[in-house]
């Protein structure tokens, strides 16, 4: 913690240091406001203290060493509890979606044309830039090879509003091997200014709202601490945010009255409307050559596991936009589940499946209940356009420019049972407090919590649709968008 004083009125209380948390922090610093920023996990300070633990910074693979630990049946739902959030321990792929996704939410301030110019700042701060040809690793070359020799369009910006079908080498917000966060991109400009006081290490439990202020309540070492301001913005997470708002009685009625919560606001939409882009592979084993070669690049040099990209449209695809995403991938290390096998990862991009996170008790250490419902759309429009994805994938990985260096086929995902036993996610859940025009949203078309006059929400939970895209910069511009909204 870098500040003491927790009896102090803060303008604003921001919840979560996380890829938003960070954005709208600062937001709210540079337009002269006292701000308390209240982070779960720790906060390693600024990137030039080198204090930094190595795997949040090496962008090689990801980190695991900071995780809340989110489970439910056969799931992991890897979430960071760090200073930067996810951020701090992603793949650092950088994809904003197409400009159609932002058109979609039909909300003033939302549109394509607004986010774009935020997307440019997003993606200065972030450092953005695509891997050049000469990076790319042996595998990964000829994956473009493949590509091109299938007749794919090769495009050498993957993260562009206006972009359709196409294969090409990732963008990435890698500093020379360093992962840069959010916290390095926006926190490290106004860390030593005296109107912000960070609490690293809080864990927060609920707040409650009157006509003096906002006040929340926080567990610090052991010790229960309370902290009071004007307004406040929960930077949580997609499932951290609907947890906070259900413990502080924001939410369905019958769920808090079955936990003993009074509730505040009835809010039946809190939690619901979960969804990601739902993924599962093609695979083959890696022959002998490629094997020792990829062993050799790794030890001598920065050899990345992911590196291209493919944006695809499917059959099912209504507006002849893309709704797939195919990303080759293999281990550089032994003790990796994929070491000696190549996937093709496959993402249905324009999910249909809605699921929902409910609390379990007051008891802010407990287990939510998390249901994704991957694949659970009515139409079956999800497992269609996976299936299609992986003939595509198939299609590749039998390219001989890729088939001369691979082995056999080790995963059957070409039947719908086979996507259904193997879908995974592709970490990018949003939508838990999702923002709209209707009196029965969760959010407002500016953050604000309906029912609520001093508190709003700026992190993933507010998207009402996922973006075709990887959802770091989109949550990174959504804090940058909440904080213009609360200082206009
Ligand atoms: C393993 C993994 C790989 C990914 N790879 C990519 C990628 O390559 N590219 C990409 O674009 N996206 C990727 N994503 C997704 C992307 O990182 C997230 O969508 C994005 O970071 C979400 O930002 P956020 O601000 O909504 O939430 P977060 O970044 O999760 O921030 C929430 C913060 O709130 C804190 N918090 C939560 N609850 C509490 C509480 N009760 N009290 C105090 N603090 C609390 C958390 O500790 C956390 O710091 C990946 C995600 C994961 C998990």
């Amino acid at each position: 913690m870098t500040g003491t004083n927790d009896s102090k009125h803060y303008d604003f209380i921001v919840v979560g240091g996380g890829s938003a948390g960070c954005a709208v922090t600062a937001g709210l610093i540079e337009a002269g406001l006292k701000v308390a920023l209240v982070e779960a996990g720790p906060d390693y300070g600024a990137y030039t203290d080198n204090h930094w633990p190595a795997d949040l910074t090496d962008a090689r693979e990801l980190a695991n060493s900071h995780d809340w630990n989110y489970k439910a049946g056969r799931w992991i739902f890897q979430r960071a509890r760090v200073m930067g959030g996810c951020s701090s321990h992603n793949g650092c792929i950088a994809a904003v979606g197409h400009r159609s996704d932002y058109d979609n939410w039909r909300l003033p301030g939302w549109t394509g044309n607004d986010v774009d110019p935020l997307f440019k700042q997003v993606t200065e701060a972030m450092r953005v830039r695509a891997y050049q040809p000469s990076e790319a690793g042996p595998f990964h070359a000829k994956c473009v090879d493949a590509a091109r020799n299938l007749g794919w369009h090769i495009a050498s910006d993957l993260c562009d509003l206006d972009g359709n079908e196409g294969f090409g080498l990732e963008t990435v917000n890698i500093v020379g091997t360093t992962r840069w966060n959010s916290a390095f991109a926006y926190l490290d400009a106004v860390r030593h200014r005296p109107e912000l006081t960070i609490f690293d290490q809080a864990l927060v439990n609920y707040f409650h709202e009157d006509n003096s202020g906002v006040t929340l309540t926080l567990t610090r070492n052991g010790q229960p601490r309370a902290l009071s301001g004007d307004q406040l913005v929960l930077s949580a997470g997609v499932y951290g945010t609907p947890e906070i708002l259900q413990r502080s009685g924001v939410g369905d009625p019958a769920l808090l009255r079955s936990l003993d919560i009074g509730v505040q606001v009835p809010s039946a939409r809190v939690g619901t409307n979960l969804h990601d882009h739902p993924m599962v592979h093609a695979d083959r084993r890696i022959g002998a050559g490629l094997q020792s070669w990829l062993n050799e690049a790794s030890r001598t040099g920065f050899v990345p596991e992911e590196q291209t990209l493919g944006k695809a449209v499917s059959s099912l695809a209504s507006d002849g936009l893309f709704d797939l995403h195919l990303f080759p991938v293999f281990a550089s290390t032994q003790t990796s589940r994929l070491y000696g096998r190549v996937h093709v990862e496959v993402a249905c991009m324009t999910p249909k499946s809605r699921g929902s996170l409910q609390i379990t008790s007051k008891d802010p250490q407990a287990m939510s209940s998390i249901n994704h419902n991957y694949l659970g759309d009515d139409e079956g429009h999800d497992l269609a356009v996976l299936k299609d994805g992986v003939a595509l994938a198939n299609r590749l990985l039998d390219e001989p420019a890729l088939s001369s260096l691979l082995g056999e086929s080790l995963t059957d995902t070409t039947t719908e049972a086979g996507i259904r036993k193997h879908v995974e996610h592709y970490y990018h859940p949003v939508g838990t407090c999702a923002m709209g025009l209707e009196d029965d949203d969760v959010c407002d078309g500016r953050g604000r919590v309906r029912g609520l006059q001093r508190v709003s929400v700026a992190d993933a939970s507010l998207m009402p649709q996922v973006p075709r895209a990887n959802t770091n910069l989109p949550a990174v511009m959504i804090g940058m968008q909440i904080a213009e909204f609360l200082t206009a």
